[in-house]
């Protein structure tokens, strides 16, 4: 009975995102729908714990009322050539880029180009931000963010230029380009964190670690930042908890991070939660994984185990998720 409650996946990226080729996860089905459990391979059972919440939030309960019927997303343009960089926002139909940069080996030179190629393509009206991903220390930060607001011709916000809480502050003093946390937001507490730190302008949050659409919106109302909502690289049933986070929100002044789909090669539902013209519509419950390739059984014996272990942590046995 639990193992038909479950589908595993293995879906290859289109491009290496932050040293993932091939993005795994287990979808798991409750009273109310279906939610998705995918936390990184370097996550820890305990660091698990949350994702779980999420994925059983959206399982057994469903989401709150949402505000908004779409939600506006941005592109991610990964550390590609700039020519493919272009392409790729052109043909994105969204408002907003996220450009990623400062990626190991690249040069400051090659993220100006990308940059500077993608408002080409996207022309003067496009916001544009950059995630450096806690690549840089302060001083390369400060330097690095001018020149790429400059090549960017002005920058909507740099998104965790540093690790720590302390350098985001440092940065944040000598730069006028707005801060975004996003890993520095990895638990509920942080984001308090960083507002009392003065470390950030505005909070990137995701769903899954922070333990649900509720947890979210409780985190978001307590830091008092506005908001960002972005995706951990989801299929179209993990992304639908966080269009339905930020349905809720009671302002939304940023486009989301929820246009990742685009990173996965396939989906697991047959109509995905594809951005029309830079927009998603927000959907009350997850959509079922009707076109799931199903993983192979050494993939999907892991992350049954997986869910066992973070199931007993939370309390839970897998046989009541
Ligand atoms: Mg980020």
């Amino acid at each position: 009975m639990f193992a038909e409650q479950t589908r595993v996946y293995a879906i290859p990226m289109r491009t290496r995102f932050r040293g993932i080729t091939v993005r795994e996860g287990l979808l798991l089905r409750g009273d109310a729908g279906w939610g998705e459990f995918c936390p990184f391979a370097d996550y820890s059972d305990a660091e698990s714990v949350p994702w779980l919440a999420s994925a059983r939030e959206a399982a057994e309960h469903g989401w709150p009322e949402p505000v908004r019927d779409r939600v506006p997303v941005n592109v991610t343009i990964p550390v590609v050539a700039p020519e493919r960089a272009a392409e790729i926002a052109a043909g994105s139909g969204c408002a907003t880029a996220k450009v990623k940069v400062a990626d190991p080996g690249v040069d400051l030179a090659d993220d100006i180009e990308r940059v500077a190629a993608v408002r080409d393509a996207m022309g003067p009206s496009a916001r544009l931000r950059v995630d450096a991903n806690t690549a840089w220390d302060v001083e390369t930060a400060v330097r690095a963010i001018g020149e790429l607001d400059r090549a960017a011709g002005g920058l909507e916000y740099v998104e965790q230029p540093c690790r720590t809480i302390e350098e985001l502050a440092a940065v944040r003093r000598r730069v006028d380009v707005p801060i975004a946390a996003d890993e520095s937001i990895r638990r509920a507490e942080d984001p308090m964190r960083v507002a009392v730190a003065g470390a950030a302008d505005i909070a990137v949050l995701k769903v899954a670690p922070l333990g649900g659409v509720r947890r979210a919106l409780a985190v978001a109302e307590a830091c008092g930042l506005p908001c960002v909502v972005s995706s951990a690289l989801e299929t179209s049933v993990g992304l639908a908890a966080g269009l339905a986070l930020a349905a809720a929100l009671p302002t939304l002044d940023y486009a989301c991070g929820l246009g990742t789909l685009s990173l996965l090669t396939t989906d697991a539902v047959a109509r995905p939660l594809r951005p029309i013209d830079g927009w998603l519509p927000v959907s009350r419950t997850a959509p079922a994984p009707d076109a799931l390739h199903e993983a192979d059984d050494d993939t999907r014996d892991r992350w049954l185990s997986r869910l066992g272990r973070v199931a007993a942590i939370s309390g839970r046995r897998p046989a009541d998720i």
